[in-house]
């Protein structure tokens, strides 16, 4: 039970299940960069001092009294403890509990799961998940926090105590200074982090890129003397010839807690009407979030040095989700909200902008380094490819950052870019081809390109729900028209020559009593049964009209609930195909009608489709094989 009084006193709690289960990870499986958690503290440290510069924008009296925020990192190697200190906006017992002994993020479980035994891979994996706090029982055995936050009086201070063994307790002290100490008592394996020369550079290298003065014991003195060891300006306002590449990573490292270098990174700073500075990163690796609607995306606002807010979303678009970063604006009021943030013609064009930094920085990648694009690519291709679809303004930057599989490199499996396609063309070449599968398997083997594969003319091939959307919005690159080889006329102009328009020419005078024998077994299947241009192998394909939705996005529209257009397909068939030629000489009506549906169903399954009436297909199947027996 308790009272009031109670949530004074000392309580012992336990973890929740997950923190535990994290803890004993991280306790029993990390033996290499251990000196990762001091990152994590001291950016810890340094979020609390800009909370709290931010908090005391409109309640100055937060800060009275002691308004040079700071860091303090002191060791003391005759006891083993190291103390990290901020005088930042420190936690109510409330937010203790909250904040040191559970994870609220979803992420947790996840991270557990992913957790793979390899040293190097986990350490990264810790901090990409926000566990920061918890990494200080790498090298602790025991921690301790001493906490105040700024609104509340010496009274209502809190120590919180752990040994990481499934529980902690808490209690309420007294205690003047405002902020928080962790103090660390490391673990007999770990005292080299109470040296003082180690400590000083390892301390140097996390916290050069942070705002504020991280302060050390003066070196050679024992006095309470301190000095600043890294150079306390934030990292994004300092010139760039200034900054070395390193320097970039290490604040990418603070921002992001990814300790996978990124690939590639553009600081600016833009002066004149609108003043403001962005430092854009592109990471290495996807987020395990990336596909989720509800996942933390943006840059991390600031306005004239003071923070403002997290995953600030609306200085990037949707499709660009995947970057990380820092805006700094001159020009936006200190108490921009998120709400402000959505209707203000400021951050619109700040927005567009640095999204054509983004593009402009991808872009450079792309040239200048095309193994780590391609790498980019495969990591990020299906997200940026929605910007085809969700920034038509810009596509005319996007289209050349595509990348897609190709029946022109079908043995190295090497993706193709539009400006080689272009280059390839054959003489009468018109059109950019692509045909979109269920997967990128059945692209390749769709019917419908076996005529354009058999000319050598090259088909890009798309294997991605997303896909279907995306392609239906271009229209072209660098004049050249876009053709789903799925829909309407092939348009082969210069392609055909005159001889196989004369054989296409015959072979539908010859066909047209077949052909529309077929289209009276079909029924309202198909709006028309034509000889195809399309087809060398394959005996049938379906085609769309030019103008109505394509077959991918049909099922992917109705797969996610929406009611999608009504258009019935054509039914192309092989004349010259043996099947069709049986077909033909067929007089059984009975045979006949088995044989012109079992066509139209085999071209349904080979462009992905479903059947409609699977059972009645595998008894007319049965019903040919019989009569094959038979004879
Ligand atoms: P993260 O920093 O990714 O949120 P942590 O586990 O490092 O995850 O910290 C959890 C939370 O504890 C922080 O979000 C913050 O609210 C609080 N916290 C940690 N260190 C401090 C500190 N020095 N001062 C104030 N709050 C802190």
């Amino acid at each position: 039970m308790t009272t009031s009084n109670d949530t004074h006193q000392r309580q012992t709690l336990g973890f929740q299940a997950e923190v535990r289960e994290l803890l004993q990870l991280m306790i029993h499986s990390l033996y290499s960069h251990r000196e990762i958690f001091l990152r994590e503290l001291i950016s810890n440290a340094s979020d609390a001092n800009d909370k709290l510069r931010f908090e005391s924008l409109a309640k100055p009296e937060l800060a009275a009294g002691d308004t040079d925020l700071a860091i303090w990192v002191e060791a003391d190697p005759k006891a083993h403890t190291l103390t990290i200190r901020d005088n930042g906006i420190g936690m109510s017992r409330a937010e203790v509990i909250d904040n040191l002994g559970t994870i609220a993020r979803s992420g947790t479980a996840e991270f557990v799961k992913r957790m793979s035994g390899d040293q190097q891979k986990d350490s990264q994996l810790i901090g990409q998940f926000g566990v920061g706090f918890y990494s200080a029982f790498i090298v602790a055995e025991r921690v301790e926090v001493f906490s105040r936050r700024a609104d509340l009086p010496a009274s209502e201070a809190v120590h919180w105590e752990s040994a990481a063994a499934g529980e902690y307790t808490i209690e309420t002290i007294e205690r003047a200074e405002r902020g928080t100490s962790v103090v660390l008592h490391l673990r007999a394996d770990a005292h080299e982090f109470a040296d003082a020369w180690r400590l000083r550079s390892l301390v140097r290298r996390y916290s050069d890129h942070i705002g504020f003065p991280v302060n050390m014991p003066k070196e050679g003195q024992a006095s309470l003397e301190f000095e600043a060891v890294n150079q306390g300006t934030a990292l994004w306002t300092r010139q760039r010839t200034e900054i070395t590449e390193e320097e970039y990573h290490e604040f990418y490292r603070h921002i992001t807690h990814d300790s996978t270098a990124p690939l590639a990174y553009s600081h600016n700073k833009v002066e004149g009407k609108r003043e403001y500075t962005s430092l854009l990163y592109v990471p290495a690796a996807a987020p395990f979030d990336l596909w989720q609607r509800d996942a933390a995306r943006g840059l991390k606002l600031y306005v004239r040095r003071v923070f403002i807010m997290d995953d600030a979303e609306q200085f990037l678009p949707l499709y660009l989700r995947f970057i990380k970063g820092v805006v700094d604006s001159s020009d936006l009021p200190l108490n921009v909200s998120r709400e402000l943030l959505q209707h203000n013609s400021e951050v619109e064009s700040m927005r567009s902008a640095l999204t054509r930094r983004a593009l402009d920085m991808l872009s450079k990648l792309a040239k200048d380094e095309p193994d780590r694009y391609k790498s980019f690519w495969t990591e990020f291709g299906a997200v940026l490819k929605e910007g085809l679809a969700e920034d038509p303004g810009n596509r005319d930057k996007l289209l050349p950052l595509m990348r897609f599989a190709s029946t022109a490199n079908e043995h190295d499996d090497e993706d193709v870019q539009l400006a080689d396609y272009v280059a390839r063309m054959k003489p009468g070449q018109e059109r950019l081809y692509f045909v979109v599968g269920e997967s990128l398997a059945a692209a390749r083997s769709h019917p419908a390109i076996e005529s354009l594969r058999a000319k050598g003319v090259e088909v890009l091939l798309l294997g991605r729900r997303v896909d279907a959307w995306v392609m239906d919005q271009l229209t072209e690159f660098e004049g050249k028209r876009f053709k789903d080889a799925t829909r309407g006329d092939l348009e082969l102009g210069g392609l055909a020559d005159e001889a196989e328009k004369a054989r296409a020419e015959s072979a539908l005078k010859e066909s047209k009593a077949l052909l529309k024998r077929v289209k009276d077994a079909l029924g309202e299947r198909v709006s028309e049964v034509r000889v195809s241009t399309r087809l060398k192998d394959s005996v049938a394909c379906l085609v769309g009209g030019e103008h109505d939705i394509s077959a991918p996005l049909r099922r992917a529209l109705e797969a996610a609930g929406q009611r999608a257009p009504e258009a019935k397909p054509v039914l192309e068939l092989n004349v010259e195909h043996e099947v069709v030629k049986r077909l033909d000489g067929e007089a059984d009506a009975t045979a006949f009608n088995d044989l012109a549906l079992l066509l139209f169903e085999q071209a349904s399954l080979a462009e992905g489709g479903q059947l409609t009436d699977p059972g009645a297909f595998v008894q007319r199947l049965n019903r040919l094989l019989v009569r094959l027996a038979a004879r």
